[in-house]
């Protein structure tokens, strides 16, 4: 299938450690800021905040849902933009203005009752290596910290706001052989 030799070869270069990992996920949770969007911020002179966010990203949400992916963010910043993304993409679970955010995931795995190993999270900074750290599968994008890349697991093509969580869900979904079935079922002709 045409599909298929076309995701092979964007993935080409993944490990099979890589694979393996993500094979294993369960949850994906990312950062939002440098992540989900460039890393700019924009105020106008009323204080407003704007920001960019990415189509690719939002759509697959729905497509790990289903697949029986949980979604989650966790963000050290807290804004109403950004709220109201998390809610429009049917999230499930967001948290704003974490500064800790090893022990925001320490809690949750608590709550949720989910393994390390089956946690991938997505981040750009310094706030985010305490999760790193402890996560079965931690990614960043191309454009993250330079010294903070080496503590990432994976480090995707896309530079922050340009499709890092697609990136991500997309090799998620290929890994547990889900995502050319999702191709498939969408582009086949009505009978
Ligand atoms: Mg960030």
């Amino acid at each position: 299938m045409e599909a298929e030799k076309v995701i092979e070869e964007f993935f080409s270069s993944v490990s099979a450690d890589i694979w393996e990992r993500a094979k294993k996920i369960k949850l994906l949770i990312t950062d939002i800021d440098g992540v989900m969007t460039d890393g700019g911020l924009i105020y106008d002179d009323r204080g407003l905040e704007f920001k960019k966010y990415n189509v690719k990203d939002g759509l697959i949400v729905k497509h790990l849902r289903k697949s029986g992916v949980l979604v989650g963010a966790i963000t050290g910043r807290e804004s109403q933009v950004v709220i109201n993304r998390c809610e429009e993409l049917r999230f499930d679970f967001h948290y704003h203005g974490v500064k800790d955010k090893g022990k925001k995931l320490k809690d949750l795995i608590e709550t949720m009752e989910i393994e390390l190993d089956s946690i991938a999270y997505i981040g750009d900074d310094l706030i985010d290596l305490p999760i790193f750290r402890q996560v079965g599968f931690a990614v960043a994008p191309l454009d993250a910290v330079s010294y903070v890349k080496p503590f990432a697991h994976w480090v995707t093509s896309a530079k922050g706001g340009e499709g890092v969580f697609r990136e991500v869900a997309d090799l998620i979904l290929h890994s547990k052989g889900l995502l050319v079935p999702i191709i498939e079922n969408l582009s086949k002709k009505e009978a």
